[in-house]
């Protein structure tokens, strides 16, 4: 009997190019994208935009249940994630968000209700998921696992041209000091901290272009998942 379906696990520290590696590449094999980091984000949003006190383990629990969250099909290159029907897809990069979503993240209820909708998104259909813990802890069987780094100058000098470009006022420091609190906070947390999985290849994109490493990319899904691509 064939396969039913395939899932390729992209993990990594803060602005390795994770998500654009793995877009790239759902594209390319014609398999579903799913970014879980922006579901971390849009929780995030939430519990700031409602003042919820994270620190209270009854309010973080009822705010869960007032959330929902969906990726629309996407439009061309557009990947858009609805938080309660409305699309927050810009409003999750800012840097109010990347400041509170690892000590959001950290917390236990939110990674359970996070883990089993990303498992659930995995059952049925072809998917690359790019996030911290898709190797280890929600897709410990993955067909593949890859995971990104770079040198952390490069991923401030990216981090800083995406909010530029978007029009955020910040500075390469802060966007720095903020890479360097997440990646601590990440790795150090109790609840599935990010570390590499132990059958994950590790790819250092420091000096490669987009391309490069989509090709590259490419070739270890080949070698490495039966495909007929
Ligand atoms: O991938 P991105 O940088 O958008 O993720 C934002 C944050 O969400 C991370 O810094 C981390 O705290 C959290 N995250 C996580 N587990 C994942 C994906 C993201 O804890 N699978």
């Amino acid at each position: 009997m064939s396969k039913q379906n395939y899932v390729i696990a992209i993990d990594g520290f803060s602005s390795c190019g994770k998500s654009t590696v793995a877009k790239a590449l759902a594209k390319r094999l014609n398999f579903v994208f799913i970014d879980s980091g922006a579901m971390y984000r849009a929780v995030t949003l939430y519990f700031l935009e409602n003042n919820v006190d994270i620190n209270e383990p009854l309010a973080v629990k009822e705010a869960l249940d007032h959330i929902q969250i969906d990726f629309s099909p996407s439009s061309g290159d557009q990947h858009v994630i609805l938080l309660n029907g409305q699309d927050v897809s810009s409003e999750i990069r800012s840097m109010r968000v990347s400041e509170h979503v690892s000590q959001v993240s950290a917390i236990r209820e939110v990674r359970k209700a996070l883990v089993r909708q990303q498992q659930d998104l995995g059952k049925k259909r072809n998917i690359v998921m790019d996030g911290r813990d898709i190797g280890t802890t929600v897709f410990p069987d993955a067909d593949l696992k890859l995971f990104m780094t770079a040198s952390p100058a490069v991923r401030a000098k990216r981090r800083f041209a995406e909010l530029s470009a978007k029009g955020e006022e910040t500075s390469m420091e802060e966007v720095q000091t903020n890479l360097a609190q997440r990646d601590h906070l990440d790795s150090t947390r109790e609840e599935s901290p990010l570390r590499q999985a132990d059958d994950a290849l590790v790819l250092d994109n420091s000096n490669l272009t987009q391309e490069d490493q989509l090709e590259l990319v490419i070739d270890l899904v080949k070698r490495n998942i039966n495909l007929d691509i």
